[in-house]
């Protein structure tokens, strides 16, 4: 599932560096030591689920996203569905969420028996907002998931004084946010419940899968503590229905070393984010074809720059031009949920949820990770920029 991960920056023949889209933890000779004496040390001692380093971590990622619990459990997408479960949600319900997430946000819905209601976009945020969440209620919506996407931060207040009007529950998706500030608080930990995933890529990844779910109240906290690992509580006393969705604790062993780096992480991540932004800016494209826009921050909010997400008419010629200079790319995502074919039973065809549809065809991520170095940004500046002036990217 991992693609363009090379660890090193090759020079090819101009001198100019490689650029691969993100970089995992091998890259860090300190930080690879630091982690595989922790994995070795649980190994040694055979300590592989719950523990003291799976309550350790959760202890201080509640802490980290100011939030009374945290429960670590085996990926992302389980956090969301346990969440759902938690607070009741299920058959006959539906759940409002972006058509523009990782699927994994509407396959949680579907996973406890709910109907995903998926809804549009702003064009330049690419986040949902009050608005477009008041257009979708119905009466039968009991949750909203609001996608802090690719980092940034959805304005919550709004959505959450909606939602108690109407009575529904707020969920964020904040799988890509970790560590992002909104609304004074930490997202993930502002609505009812809120999710994380650490999936190896993430801004906080794990060394397989893993994911938590954040909330204050400590009963939803401990219904998800009981569902994630069979309701049982004490042993073999099984108190509710639950199933197997425990965070092992070799990567809490890994996490928690990884989370005492992430807000400096995160703040590489802004700084190098605000240049790229400024700098590509500045260039005068030939054409408005060849424009290219990164996506606007949601205002009053926080962007931890999961992803570095630009906008070009010519995105597919941008890629090539990106890939003939050896600068890695990707797209997130191609094709938004309701025009996946798992979700072709919603009946949304092409057209319905416009916004999205254009931003999957136009959009492209660029490479921003922690330790990205001044001569990879000024690679990506420079190949863009002879994009942009029409130099570049011509059809062969
Ligand atoms: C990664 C991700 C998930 C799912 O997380 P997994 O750990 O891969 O299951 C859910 N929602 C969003 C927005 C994500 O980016």
């Amino acid at each position: 599932m991992l693609r363009v991960l090379s660890p090193s920056s090759a020079q090819v023949e101009s001198g100019a560096p490689s650029v691969p889209f993100t970089r995992l933890d091998f890259a860090d000779p300190e930080l690879m030591q630091e982690l595989l004496a922790a994995v070795r040390h649980l190994a040694q001692r055979g300590a592989f689920t719950l523990g003291e380093e799976v309550e350790l971590f959760e202890r201080e990622l509640a802490a980290f996203c100011q939030t009374e619990h945290a429960v670590g459990v085996s990926s992302g997408t389980e956090a969301l569905a346990l969440a759902l479960r938690a607070l009741e949600v299920g058959p006959g319900d539906e759940v409002i969420l972006p058509t523009n997430s990782f699927i994994a946000t509407a396959e949680a819905v579907s996973a406890v028996g709910a109907t995903p209601l998926l809804v549009d976009v702003d064009p330049h945020t690419h986040l949902i907002d009050a608005g477009i969440v008041a257009q979708a209620m119905t009466p039968r919506v009991r949750c909203v998931i609001p996608v802090h996407l690719f980092g940034a931060t959805v304005d919550l207040d709004p959505i959450l004084a909606l939602a108690r009007e109407h009575g529904v529950h707020v969920l964020e998706d904040a799988c890509q946010a970790h560590g992002a500030r909104c609304n004074g608080g930490t997202a993930g930990g502002i609505g009812a419940i809120g999710c994380l995933s650490f999936y190896p890529t993430k801004n906080l990844g794990g060394w397989g899968d893993g994911g938590a779910v954040l909330t204050s109240d400590p009963e939803l906290a401990q219904r998800v503590r009981l569902l994630r690992a069979h309701g049982e509580q004490p042993r073999y006393r099984h108190r509710i229905v639950g199933t197997t969705a425990r965070l092992d604790a070799i990567q809490a062993a890994v996490l928690r070393r990884k989370l005492a780096r992430l807000a400096g992480w995160n703040r590489q991540r802004r700084a190098l984010a605000a240049e790229l932004r400024e700098r590509l800016c500045e260039i005068e494209p030939a054409s408005a074809e060849r424009a290219i826009e990164p996506q606007a921050a949601a205002p009053g909010g926080d962007h931890v720059h999961h992803l570095f997400v630009v906008r070009c008419r010519e995105r597919d010629r941008l890629r090539a031009h990106l890939a003939s200079d050896q600068i890695a790319s990707a797209v997130h995502y191609p094709t938004p949920i309701h025009l996946t074919e798992a979700y072709a039973g919603l009946g949304l065809g092409r057209g319905s949820l416009p916004v999205a549809e254009g931003h999957a065809e136009l959009i492209c991520s660029l490479p921003l990770f922690p330790g990205m170095r001044q001569d990879e940004v000024d690679h990506v500046v420079a190949s863009i920029e002879r994009f942009a002036k029409g130099r570049g990217g011509r059809q062969r």
